[in-house]
């Protein structure tokens, strides 16, 4: 039978055809781990994810990461799931392409591609916080700049840009950073600030560390709540100056460990 080497080869070759396309792309092309992140890492983002709920900046939606310890290429961050939820097996390690290294078939934010992007264009971000934080968004929707109006949030005295994702995209979108090119777009935006704000949407908060990113989500919530009143109360203003400003953030950094134990203890006592 002539024939049959042939017809076995062409099976075997549309079993291999077959096979290439039933494993997901993000598997087939999955990076390699920069190993075991430390459990201490682990836990305090558990704990981020558990705080930034109780403290009303995160609800159903939104999401904490950390950079990877051991490779600046590489950041941590839940599966597809409420912050409240997150447990420490919840936890997967995404490339900065926001490409999963080990995915077991678990779903990923969508709007994973903000970290991804934010690791990239800023080395000296190690946490990233994106929310949804209520207060924040008439400030990102009105022109009116959100400024620092007392010592806790001196940290936003270089200004707080906001993002248009009309203006990124050059058209309509679902206002999801749903690709790379919009996490471009939004790291572009938020240049050196620690805070930007995303119209219509929400907000983007990095830090140095995941408590210092907490605390300044939990403030820049805070300020505009509070910036909101000022302003409805219809006098001037009087915002910090840059040099109080300055003198604040400094003051207050030293402290930042103080709320961060209190907030930890909270969110795992329950
Ligand atoms: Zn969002």
């Amino acid at each position: 039978m002539p024939g049959l080497p042939r017809r076995h080869l062409l099976l075997g070759l549309a079993a291999t055809a077959i096979a290439l396309r039933a494993a997901p792309p993000s598997e087939a092309q999955a990076p390699a781990s920069a190993g075991p992140p430390d459990p201490a890492l682990v836990e305090d983002l558990v704990a981020a994810n558990r705080i930034l709920v109780d403290q009303g900046v995160v609800d159903g939606y939104g999401h904490v990461s950390a950079r990877h310890p051991a490779s600046a290429e590489r950041y941590l961050m839940a599966r597809s799931i409420a912050p409240e939820l997150v447990t420490a097996a919840d936890i997967m390690e995404y490339d900065l392409d926001s490409v999963p290294v080990d995915a077991r078939g678990r779903r990923t934010y969508l709007e994973r591609f903000i970290h991804g992007e934010i690791y990239r264009a800023r080395p000296d971000v190690r946490a990233i916080v994106h929310n949804h934080s209520p207060s924040v968004i008439p400030f990102g929707v009105t022109g009116v700049p959100l400024r620092p109006l007392y010592h806790m949030s001196a940290f936003l005295a270089g200004g707080v840009p906001v993002f248009d994702i009309r203006q990124a995209s050059g058209g309509m979108t679902d206002m999801l950073v749903r690709d790379a090119a919009l996490g471009r777009a939004l790291a572009r935006t938020l240049g050196p600030a620690p805070v930007a704000l995303m119209r219509g949407h929400g907000a983007v908060v990095v830090g140095p560390s995941l408590p210092v990113v907490v605390f300044r989500s939990v403030y820049t919530e805070v300020n505009a709540r509070l910036q909101a009143q000022a302003m409805a109360l219809g006098g001037t203003v009087t915002f910090l100056d840059p040099e109080e400003a300055r003198r604040a953030e400094a003051s207050i950094t030293g402290t930042i460990e103080r709320p961060w134990e209190l907030w930890k203890r909270k969110a795992q006592g329950r």
